[in-house]
């Protein structure tokens, strides 16, 4: 029987596991399939406070273990919880075989990517289709091609400047004639003069089965309504994420889109259970806010623990 158990690896999960160490609750760490979750699919972190030269994901992620590891969490790695059972005063985690016990669980699942759902994305994925650059970017397939990325936000703008140093050229293909994307990035994305931005524009397809890799995208016009094919090598899909919430549905409260709702502080409907960051905002969603929801979700379990 463990004091508490964390689902996630990120941000909140991480700091969530160092409070809880630091308290002396031996907080075990279930990592999930993506230890670091999505902030390891980024390039350089420029704005997480403490690092004025930036930071790269994958060394915060791997740095905010190592901090929690030292004062005592227990992490298991690739460890994906199937189910929940939900109980008092006991709550049960089945990742395949195993079971594990637990007074109290966070749940800091975080999000996954968007999909666009049109034809030829699911074939073509990992043959031309991916959810990340930083991932992806550099392989020779990519080499001095044309690329697309769509999507209009902080990621869309991130990926595709990132993409200029392989591509021959980076169409940026939003939806609307506006970028979502917060003022530093869209500027640092429409002024560089690989990318091309495409307005009002839509993918109705990705082009390329009969080649077994993506030649290009089929594009609808959202204003004229009028479709075109534009000829890439790649496309980087940014639109935005899910919640990695589906093995609570119908268990822990969440809204429409799945992000669990919580309050007061990190509490969600069931005693005993906590929620934090990205698979519960769906608002902020940035490295920091959810380091914060990590902290008090592991604040608000030591006081469960407690008795207060
Ligand atoms: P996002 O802000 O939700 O933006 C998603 C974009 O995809 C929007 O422009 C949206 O269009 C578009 N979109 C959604 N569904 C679509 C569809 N089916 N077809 C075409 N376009 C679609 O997601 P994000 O860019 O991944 O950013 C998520 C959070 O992470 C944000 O809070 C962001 O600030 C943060 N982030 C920060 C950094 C950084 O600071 N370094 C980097 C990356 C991400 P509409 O605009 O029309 O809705």
């Amino acid at each position: 029987m463990r004091d508490v158990v964390i689902l996630g690896s990120g941000c909140a999960g991480w700091t969530a596991a160092l409070y809880l160490a630091r308290a002396n609750l031996k907080p075990l760490v279930l990592t999930g399939a993506q230890m670091g979750g999505l902030l390891t699919t980024t390039s350089i972190v420029e704005n997480f406070p403490g690092f004025p030269k930036g930071v790269d994901g994958t060394t915060l992620m791997a740095q905010m273990m190592e901090q929690a590891q030292k004062f005592g969490a227990e992490v298991e790695f690739g460890v994906v919880a199937d189910e929940v059972i939900m109980g008092k005063p006991v709550h049960r985690i089945r990742a395949g075989n195993k079971i594990v016990e637990t007074k109290a669980l966070i749940v800091s699942t975080g999000a996954g990517h968007r999909h666009l759902d049109v034809p030829g994305e699911k074939e073509l994925e990992t043959k031309g289709v991916t959810y990340c650059a930083t991932c992806d970017g550099a392989l020779p397939m990519f080499r001095d091609q044309p690329l697309v990325v769509v999507g209009g936000g902080d990621s869309a703008c991130e990926e595709a400047t990132f993409l200029t140093r392989f591509a021959s050229k980076v169409y940026l293909i939003h939806r609307r004639s506006e970028l979502r994307a917060s003022r530093i990035m869209a500027e640092r994305a429409l002024g560089n003069p690989k990318i091309q931005p495409v307005w009002n524009s839509v993918v109705e397809s990705v082009e390329g089965l009969g080649s077994g890799k993506v030649t290009g995208v089929k594009l609808k016009d959202t204003v004229s309504g009028k479709s075109s094919l534009l000829s890439c090598a790649g496309l980087f899909i940014a639109v935005g994420h899910v919640p990695n919430t589906q093995i609570f549905r119908n268990k822990l409260a969440m809204d429409e889109s799945g992000y669990l709702t919580l309050g007061p502080g990190s509490r969600t409907n069931i005693e005993g259970v906590f929620g934090a960051g990205d698979c519960a905002d769906k608002v902020y969603r940035q490295a920091i806010t959810a380091a914060g929801m990590g902290c008090m979700a592991a604040i608000d379990a030591e006081r469960y623990l407690a008795g207060s």
